[in-house]
This record gives C-alpha cells, sequence and structure tokens, in this order.
C-alpha cells in the first residue's frame, strides 16, 4: 500500500496501487450497522454464522485429483461428525459440486439437496442418527477456476521464455467450498488429511509436511501430514514445477517455494522469514506450532498474500528479490512477510469467532509487522513511513460515510465487506499501537501473551482480547479502546493556552469529531449517515505530550474542557509527540506561532504531527492553508523524508488543482522554490551513509520539480536517460522509475519511442511493470493515447494482467478524461484480474479516482450502474470524496492565490 514511485502518482493513489501490496484479501466495505456485534468472550454456541451447530466436523479425509485440462476437480471426502444432538439433517457448504455415492456410517443418504445460489447442501438422512460420532463420505465433481479464488490453474511465462501453468489455492473469505464441501466458516476449526494427485515432475506444498508419495505411470498421488485442528479458509494447495530454498529455525523447516529457476530469487525472503520467526517465537510466547512453515511465490494470480497456516502464498512480485529489485520492493517483500507470519498466531493459531472481529486478524497483523520491520530495519525509519498509510486511514476515517473498525458481518456471503484497507488495516494498526504506546510496551506484550496462550487453537472475540489486556495492565482497558474500535471516527483535540503573569501556560482541552465536509454542492450522505457523524462518541484520547524538547508525558483527555499545566507560553507543544496518536490538534493561534518559530528545532515525529494536523485543517476549511505553509516555509535545513513528503503531497494536491487556473504558473514558481533548496541540497546521486528514506525524499523532490516544470531537472533527467537507453547499468534500480517518468512527462513522439523500446527490454515482470508504467505519465495529448492502447496490448503479459488498471490509472493524472474513457470502454479486461477486488474499485476507488474526470452526476450513475446493490454505502463513500475534492479544489485555488498575491505585494 505504499507508493513504490512516489510523487509519480499525485492526488488519489491510483485506484490499483492500493490492493498490489495489500495483505490478504480485501474487498468490500463493511456495514454501519453495530447491533450485532458480541460484546462477550467466544463461545461456539454464540458464534455467528449461517450454519446450524447441531453437527459439527471434526476432521476431513480429503482426496482430490484436479483435472487441469478440463478445469475440473475429482473429489472423494470422509468427514469425521460430531452430533450434538438427535438430528436427521446436515447442512455444509458447496458451491458448484454434484455429490455422489453419500453414505452416512456407510448407508445411502435418501435426500441430497444442493442449492448454488445459496451455497448450501442438505443432506436428508434415512432416519435420524443419535448424538456422538458419525461419518460422512461422498465423491464429488467440482470446478477449477481460472481465476484466483478456490483452487485455480494459473499460467505463466517461465523464466527460459516457455509457457507453463500451476495450481494453487486461495479461500479467504469464502472460498474454500469453491475446491470441496466443507463448514466454511471460521468457528468450525477441524484437522485436515489432505491427499492430491497430480503429474510426477510437479512439486507440492500444502499446509502441512508431505507424509506419503506413492507414484503410478505418469502421475504421483501425495498425502499430507494431518494439520492441526484450523477453519476451513487457511487450507493451502499448491502444485507446479517448483523448486524451493530451506532452512532450519530450531524445530521449524523453512522454505521459500518458486518457479523452478527461481529459487535463488528467494534468498532474501528466505533470511527474511528466520529473522521474523525468531523473533515472533519469542514475542508471541507461543513457539510456532507446525513443523514446517513454507513462503510461495505464485506467478500472477491473486494480488498481495494469504497467510496459509504453514504454507504462505504471496504474489511473487512481494516475495522474490531478484537484482533488479529496488530498495522500495525489498521493504515491501519484509512488511508483507512480517504481516503474514504474524497471522501465523492472530489469525491462524487464534481465528477471530466471526468476521465481524476480522481486526484481531488484520490489525494486529499489521501493527505486528510495522513493529517488527521497524526494529530489524531501524535505518527504514518505518514508523515514519507509515505514518502516510496512516494519514490516508484518516483521510477515509473524517468521512461521515466511514464505519467503526469492528462492524457486524450478517452473514458469511458477505464477509469480505469486512476488508476494508484503510480502517481495517490501517486504522485498527494505528489503534493498537497508540494503546501499546498508552500501556506500555511490556504490559502490552503481556496481553498479548496472554491472549495468545489462553486461545490457543481456537476462536477469539475482542472481549478476549480485552480481558487479557486488563488482566496484564491492572486497567480497564475496553473502556478506553472500544471508543475506537466501535465507532467511526476520530476527535479533533482542541487545545486552547492561556499564560499567567509568570508566563506559565495552562490548556483547556475539549474534542469533537474530525470531518472532511462537503463544502459545495448537494450533501449526499444520508439521513442515517449524518446521525452517525453527529452520534460523537466521547473518546478516551491517550495524549502525549511533550514541551519544547523535553520527555513526552502521557495525559488521558477524558472530559471536557480539561485543564492540563503544559510548561512555559514560549516554549513549543506538542500533543501528539512522536506521531503516535490517532486524532488531530488544532492549536490556538498564538501557540500555533510559538510553534513555528521553534519548529527546525522539534523532533521530526511531532513536526510531521503538525504538518500532518495542520495540512487536514487547511483541507477543512482554507483559510487554514496560510498557516500550514508557515511551517513549511519554517522547516530549516535538517531533512527527514516523511516531513517533506508530507509537503511535496500538499503541494501536488494544490499543483493539480490549479491546473488550468491562471494562477497556475505563479504557484508552480512558488513550489518550486520551497523544493528547490532540499534538490540542491540532495543533489542527484546518493551518498555513502544516506538511508533509503532520504534516497526516496531526492526521488520525489525530483520528480515533482520535473513535473512542477524545472527545466533544469528535466534535462538533466533527459541526460541521464540517454546513458541507460545505451547501458541499463547506468541508472540504479531505485532511480530508474523517477529519471523514465519525468522523461515521459516530457516526451516528443521519437522520445516516446525510445522509452517504448526500453520498455519492450524488460527482463523480468518487476522491470515490465517499471517501465511501462513509466510511459502512462506522457503529457503529449496524441502519446497519451498510444500509452493506453500499450497498457491494452498483448506486450503485457498474462501474468501481469493486474497491471493494466495500474497503468490506466497512472495515465490519469495527466489525462482524466482519457483514462476514464480507457477504463469505461475496457472495463473487463482491466478488471479480470480482480474477481473479489472488483466491487471495491469500482465503488470506491473509482468515484476517488475520476472526480476530476466528468461530471460528477455521469459519475455517479456509471459506478451504480456498475456493482451490486449491496454495494450502494460504499458508492456513497466514493462519492461524498469525490464531491469534496471538487469543492476543496474551488476552496483551495482561491485560498492559494491570496496567498501567492499576498506574497508578491
Ligand atoms: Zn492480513
Amino acid at each position: 500500500m505504499r507508493r513504490t514511485l512516489p510523487g509519480m502518482l499525485t492526488l488519489a493513489a491510483a485506484l490499483a496501487a492500493l490492493f498490489q501490496q495489500l495483505p490478504c484479501a480485501a474487498a468490500e466495505p463493511a456495514r454501519a450497522s453495530n447491533a450485532s456485534l458480541p460484546d462477550e468472550p467466544f463461545s461456539f454456541d454464540k458464534a455467528w454464522g449461517r450454519l446450524p451447530k447441531n453437527v459439527v466436523p471434526l476432521d476431513y479425509s480429503l482426496n482430490i485429483v484436479p483435472d487441469i485440462a478440463n478445469h475440473a476437480i475429482h473429489g472423494e471426502e470422509s468427514i469425521k461428525l460430531q452430533f450434538r444432538e438427535r438430528t436427521g439433517t446436515i447442512q455444509f457448504n458447496s458451491l458448484n459440486q454434484t455429490l455422489d455415492h453419500v453414505l452416512f456410517d456407510g448407508k445411502p443418504v435418501p435426500v441430497v439437496d444442493t442449492v448454488n445460489e445459496r451455497q448450501l447442501t442438505t443432506l436428508t438422512l434415512a432416519e435420524p442418527a443419535a448424538p456422538g460420532m458419525h461419518t460422512l463420505t461422498f465423491n464429488y465433481e467440482g470446478k477449477m477456476e481460472t481465476r484466483p479464488f478456490g483452487l485455480f490453474v494459473q499460467p505463466f511465462v517461465k523464466p527460459d521464455g516457455s509457457k507453463d501453468q500451476l495450481l494453487s489455492t486461495k479461500f479467504e473469505a469464502t472460498d474454500a467450498r469453491r475446491m470441496f464441501p466443507c463448514w466454511d466458516e471460521p468457528a468450525f476449526r477441524t484437522t485436515f488429511a489432505l491427499t492430491a494427485t497430480v503429474p510426477v515432475a510437479w512439486s507440492t506444498v500444502s499446509n502441512m509436511p508431505i507424509a506419503k508419495r506413492v507414484l503410478h505411470d505418469d502421475q504421483a498421488t501425495v498425502t499430507f501430514a494431518r494439520s492441526p485442528k484450523m477453519p476451513t479458509y487457511l487450507l493451502e494447495f499448491t502444485a507446479g514445477s517448483l523448486a524451493a530454498v530451506t532452512a532450519d529455525v530450531g524445530p521449524t523447516k523453512l522454505g521459500v517455494w518458486t518457479v523452478r529457476g527461481q529459487e535463488n530469487d528467494g534468498a532474501t525472503a528466505l533470511a527474511n522469514a528466520k529473522q521474523i520467526l525468531a523473533d515472533y517465537n519469542d514475542y508471541f510466547g507461543v513457539a510456532f506450532p507446525l513443523p514446517k512453515l513454507d513462503s510461495i511465490a505464485v506467478p500472477g494470480g491473486f494480488t498481495g498474500a494469504m497467510e496459509n497456516w504453514g504454507a504462505i502464498t504471496y504474489n511473487d512480485q512481494i516475495l522474490l528479490v531478484t537484482p533488479s529489485s529496488t530498495i522500495g520492493n525489498k521493504q515491501a517483500v519484509f512488511s508483507v512477510q512480517a504481516h503474514e507470519m504474524a497471522h501465523q498466531w492472530n489469525g491462524d493459531l487464534v481465528t477471530m469467532g466471526w468476521w465481524d472481529d476480522l481486526w484481531l486478524n488484520e490489525s494486529f497483523a499489521s501493527w505486528r509487522a510495522a513493529k517488527e520491520t521497524d526494529l530489524r530495519n531501524p535505518s527504514w525509519n518505518w514508523w515514519e513511513n507509515e505514518d502516510a498509510s496512516k494519514e490516508r486511514a484518516m483521510d477515509a476515517d473524517a468521512r461521515v460515510t466511514s464505519h467503526p473498525i469492528r462492524s457486524h458481518v450478517s452473514n458469511e456471503l458477505e464477509a469480505r465487506s469486512a476488508f476494508d484497507p484503510q480502517i481495517t488495516y490501517s486504522k485498527g494498526q494505528a489503534v493498537l499501537r497508540m494503546l501499546e504506546a498508552y500501556l506500555g510496551e511490556d504490559t502490552f506484550r503481556d496481553g498479548v501473551r496472554r491472549f495468545m496462550k489462553a486461545r490457543a487453537f481456537s476462536n477469539a472475540t475482542s472481549a478476549d482480547l480485552w480481558n487479557a489486556l486488563n488482566a496484564a495492565s491492572g486497567r480497564d482497558v475496553r473502556k478506553i479502546a472500544a471508543s475506537w474500535t466501535d465507532h467511526a471516527g476520530f476527535p479533533l483535540v482542541i487545545a486552547s493556552a492561556s499564560c499567567d503573569a509568570a508566563g506559565n501556560r495552562t490548556l483547556s482541552l475539549s474534542q469533537k469529531r474530525f470531518l472532511l465536509q462537503n463544502r459545495g454542492g448537494a450533501q449526499n450522505a444520508t439521513t442515517a449517515d449524518a446521525a452517525n457523524a453527529v452520534d460523537m462518541a466521547e473518546w478516551n484520547v491517550p495524549l502525549q505530550m511533550r514541551v519544547g524538547n523535553g520527555k513526552p508525558v502521557a495525559v488521558l483527555l477524558a472530559q471536557d474542557d480539561q485543564r492540563v499545566a503544559a510548561g512555559r507560553c514560549d516554549e513549543a507543544l506538542s500533543l501528539n509527540a512522536d506521531v503516535i496518536g490517532y486524532y488531530r490538534v488544532a492549536y490556538d493561534q498564538a501557540t500555533l506561532h510559538t510553534n513555528v518559530a521553534h519548529f527546525a528545532q522539534l523532533p521530526f515525529g511531532d513536526r510531521i504531527a503538525q504538518l500532518d494536523d495542520q495540512w487536514a485543517l487547511a483541507e477543512a476549511d482554507a483559510r487554514q492553508l496560510p498557516d500550514y505553509l508557515a511551517f513549511v516555509a519554517a522547516m530549516g535545513s535538517k531533512f527527514d523524508e516523511r516531513a517533506w513528503e508530507q509537503i511535496t503531497h500538499a503541494l501536488s494536491i494544490i499543483e493539480y488543482d490549479e491546473r488550468g487556473t491562471p494562477g497556475h504558473e505563479a504557484f508552480a514558481a512558488y513550489a518550486r522554490a520551497v523544493l528547490k533548496p532540499v534538490a540542491d541540497s540532495l543533489g542527484w546521486d546518493p551518498k555513502a551513509d544516506e538511508t533509503p528514506g532520504i534516497q526516496r525524499l531526492r526521488r520525489t523532490v525530483l520528480n515533482d520539480l520535473g513535473a512542477w516544470g524545472d527545466q533544469t531537472v528535466v534535462e538533466e533527467a533527459r541526460r541521464r536517460f540517454a546513458a541507460f537507453a545505451a547501458n541499463h547499468d547506468a541508472i540504479r534500480p531505485d532511480d530508474q522509475g523517477m529519471i523514465l517518468s519525468i522523461v515521459a512527462r516530457n516526451a516528443d513522439a521519437a522520445g516516446f519511442e525510445q522509452l517504448h523500446a526500453v520498455a519492450k527490454t524488460a527482463k523480468n515482470e518487476t522491470e515490465l511493470r517499471r517501465y511501462y508504467t513509466a510511459l502512462m505519465n506522457v503529457r503529449d495529448e496524441g502519446l497519451a493515447k498510444q500509452a493506453a492502447e500499450i497498457a491494452l496490448s498483448p506486450e503485457i503479459p498474462e501474468q501481469a494482467a493486474a497491471q493494466r488498471l495500474n497503468m490506466v490509472a497512472t495515465l490519469d493524472d495527466e489525462h482524466p478524461l482519457l483514462s476514464w474513457q480507457v477504463l469505461t470502454g475496457h472495463l473487463d479486461a482491466l478488471m479480470a484480474a480482480y474477481p473479489q477486488y472488483g466491487p471495491l474499485i469500482l465503488s470506491r476507488n473509482v468515484p476517488e479516482q475520476y472526480w476530476n474526470a466528468v461530471p460528477l452526476d455521469e459519475l455517479e450513475t456509471w459506478v451504480k450502474a456498475h456493482v451490486p446493490e449491496p454495494m450502494l454505502p460504499n458508492v456513497a463513500r466514493g462519492m461524498e470524496v469525490a464531491r469534496f475534492k471538487l469543492a476543496e479544489k474551488a476552496a483551495l485555488v482561491q485560498a492559494t492565490d491570496a496567498f501567492i498575491a499576498g506574497k508578491v505585494h
């Protein structure tokens, strides 16, 4: 979810970019209603779900014979069942299967009723069976998928250029039933013994090691060891011409599997996994319980990664590191591994009882991954890096149509609605970090250990977590935490200082929900949304207050007009020290001026927090723009990548909004003047002791200067590109995207052709993504049309098909209408790679991206016509942002022009 080419995608970061690095599933939004949220410890009987709990599966013996030629599955299944009461019916999930030879305790079952639309099969037994153990067996014919869900076949191009295919699975949230009939809800934990028959030359990977392999003719029948009790969505099977690199961590065998011939590209991931596993074994207090942990690089296929227990699958672009990889690629590999491996505990060892509590999986894995990435890579400044995703979450959460972290999911077919990248992942992560800081790192870890120990090999609810944290801390954690997890939005803390005669400062603190309100046009929020917005939870806000450059002090804001002594009035003040909090702060004007005066000397985290907040306040009310720009002017000469990238982000938004207005050139000149000293100081080439973040800042600044008309930057980029065209080693992989994009943006026909020729030389997918995406920045209208044709052409191979959407979205920066026409004209081709994400992309990302392409009514009508009815709340969220951006554009242009005029005169 980070921009791999910072600054390339201005504004609503291109929609598909969101999904490329989104770990695990992602899809539709959650429901607004919280009426049925559990507030009690997990109980199997009370766990939500559609399937009755009177018949409970304990073990599956599953034997599948995939038929790739016919996209079919021949299966045999034997299920050990516990009847908890006398009953004559058995109900479970199935999808696209035909059951045959259905036997209950060896006797034929007279009625087998399969309803595909409900994804259910109901068996009626010859007579009711007594409580106790029984066995259900059947054969079935099922469907192999060609898109990445269920058991799917994935075509790909091998390193030698020849074509091949492999099989893999992707089950979360409810697609295990596409491979085999099962009780496909998370509370039904069972053991699995999987057997599969595949070509003899193929390797096979599942959750457990291979127990037996029998060869017959050109086929091999492989039986995997029986798994521990786990939910169906974590079962995994991959088979193909694969190879692995391996290592041991204590008793655990680690493997990184790739298409044969690429296994050396897994070396970095293997080294990462060794480190992460050792750290997590310690942190969680329960050692990884399976005998092995494999990571599997799947070419093409699904985007992101999936945390199957002991057999994690990844899109190969976020697991493999090649000589073409950038530091950004390597950071993505580490952080996504850290996320998926955290799930081996948060999600796999302890699974949420129902999808309502998905945050126990996703928020925890995101938070734990950021903590691990920061711990093991101190030069990456990882928490500062994560501030960008926190800001995106706060942007989404500042809308009246936002929703809580915990939201009710009424049936499992809507489970994917709970995977909201901004709220479930990023807000959840930020709230956990704030809670950890408040309770203390050791206390929080102790609570996590208690939680793991108490709920291992079982399920949990939020109440189980609160109980564990209460026990560890001796405090009522739920009281503080629930206002953050169970309500939409976050507070704006209003700080008002008064000074006594001696210059001592007393703060009066109050709070209200922070909203980015639509300032013009029709308000689209429904009455319910508006009611939701004014249902302002009184948040318990764990402030971290710093006076001057002293140590932060914890202050819990729990009542209105709370009074706090806060040093002297001539000292700087931060109420979000080290930018840990998930809230915003509005300071009174006198305190703002004091902070501006001391700004260049403040800790980086405090500067970042004030830039974030002041920019958000300017977005909410453009009259506050000068206060934000005063901070920008006070930055001084100590560089910090996140603070400066916040500034380039804000300036990019204004520059975009000013395009086509009379004030554009004056603003562009101002923006260039702001960035020029940074660029001059950093130069073009990295220095030996520079952190990756400062190197990224250099690329961001140069890219923006190139986009905003700095001709010396454009000329230098062209000079470097000429050297690169002759010899690809002339530019480091990290800088290629930036330089190629500057050249493309300013290219004429000959230059564009040269860039296109370079793109064709890409020797792997990493380069292919980079070179072809750079082409999409071209500013010339005619060449942009050529770029669009290239994005749709067979030059983009099947396994990189998901990139097409990203390319078309990149085109939107310079050519909104063209990009829109390409999207709407080739929708099926562009969305084919996103079978699960499609409705979310269309309902939410498309309005946020294309607000400037066509009239909003036209946009909304189109979106509504292309998404299913249950997605309408999502359309409302997308359109709320679109309307806001259009209104913001007018307000920012006016405020900016006035500011620039004031500077000139
Ligand atoms: Zn995840």
